[in-house]
């Protein structure tokens, strides 16, 4: 096995001292915000989940059987405040509690974002950190009740206590990203390589793979369902393969005429150009062009994003799509615990 150049910290590294007695404030109650209130809970540490009077996750925290307050009061009684809002409206709700915010506590994150990009900026005198598990909210809370965990990332961005890291490692053990493992980056390095992938390859590059590939197809006259099945459907079975083994299990999966045509026409489709492109993404990423667009997009109320949201929502893979998950068996149960293909 080759040396990874990172350290991976499991359980044993772990000091939960660190984080025993402390109160943990969970401003927000939705995919991580649950899932942490829920994971520190059970393990033993005292959670307040900060949300607004008249906020619909109240009564689900409640029911939840955990403390609520205002997002406040639960920052003024927080030794860690974890920043589990949207990224969007995490600035205006930093306002709020910056000044319940204690000398030598800790402002936390799950995404370096509004760090990173300077629109949050943190009192000199708190320690500033990130747990972010890689993995929705749902997956973190579901790892954690089947006693298994779910791997994450910590950096520190500001140390004032001297025990930052130790902190944050206390933390990823008492959600369980510990069990599976936890790697140490920077905000910057969070940030960019996240917003990096989700635009180049996992969200914008596949989808306009998908829809460019179906659009091909049904140009050429094939008929739409063979196309969304060629296209889109077999995807997962492809990503499957390489969750579990890798590029080399995949290609060893497929018959020999797939690997074939894949090894010699996928760089004609993903070609230099298309290396340019990601470049010249990758730019924008960590010049900041990005984020401001995206920060003027909310400040004008997401005109544009309203608007391709839309236009995606009606592609014709959509509508060809949607008739034909509901005639298939594999739409009829949920998603995650599906059977993922063996070698
Ligand atoms: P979410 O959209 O699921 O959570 C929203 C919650 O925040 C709501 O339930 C509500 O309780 C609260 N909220 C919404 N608007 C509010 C407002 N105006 N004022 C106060 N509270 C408000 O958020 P999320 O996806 O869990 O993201 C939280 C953080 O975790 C973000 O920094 C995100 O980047 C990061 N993160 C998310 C994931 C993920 O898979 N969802 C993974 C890793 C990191
Ligand atoms: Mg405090
Ligand atoms: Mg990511
Ligand atoms: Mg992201
Ligand atoms: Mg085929």
């Amino acid at each position: 096995m080759t040396d990874l150049n990172t350290k991976v910290y499991y359980d044993d590294d772990a000091d939960r001292s660190q984080i025993d007695d402390k109160t943990v404030a969970i401003l927000g109650y939705g995919s991580q915000g649950h899932a942490h209130a829920q994971n520190l809970a059970e393990s033993g540490v005292d959670v307040v989940v900060g949300l607004r009077e008249g906020s619909s996750s109240r009564s689900a925290a409640e029911s939840d059987g955990l403390r609520v307050a205002t997002p406040v009061e639960a920052a003024a009684e927080g030794d860690i405040v974890s920043v589990l809002v949207p990224d969007t409206v995490q600035p205006a709700v930093f306002e709020q509690i910056r000044d319940s915010l204690d000398e030598g506590d800790t402002l936390q994150f799950a995404h370096g974002f509004n760090i990173h990009y300077n629109q949050i900026q943190p009192p000199e005198d708190v320690d500033v950190t990130m747990v972010a598990p890689k993995s929705p909210g749902h997956l973190v809370r579901r790892n954690y009740e089947n006693d298994e965990g779910t791997p994450g990332l910590i950096a520190v961005y500001q140390d004032v206590t001297g025990d930052a890291k130790e902190e944050a490692l206390a933390y990823s053990h008492a959600i369980g990203c510990t069990r599976a493992g936890v790697i140490e980056t920077t905000f910057q390095e969070e940030v960019e390589t996240d917003l990096f992938g989700e635009q180049v390859v996992l969200c914008g590059g596949v989808t306009s793979l998908v829809k460019q590939g179906y659009e091909t197809l049904v140009d050429a006259g094939y008929s739409p369902e063979m196309a969304y099945f060629e296209c889109l459907n077999e995807l997962k079975l492809i990503v499957d393969l390489m969750y579990e083994g890798g590029l080399e299990e995949m290609w060893n999966s497929v018959s020999d005429t797939a690997e074939y045509g894949g090894l010699t026409r996928g760089d004609r489709v993903v070609d230099e150009h298309a290396r340019e492109n990601m470049e010249e993404i990758l730019e924008e990423v960590q010049n900041g062009t990005f984020a401001r667009e995206w920060i003027a997009e909310n400040q004008a109320g997401r005109p544009s994003y309203t608007q391709l949201k839309d236009a995606e929502e009606n592609h014709h893979i959509e509508e060809v799509g949607r008739p034909l998950r509901d005639l298939f068996a594999w739409s009829d149960d949920g998603d995650e615990d599906e059977e993922t293909a063996e070698a």
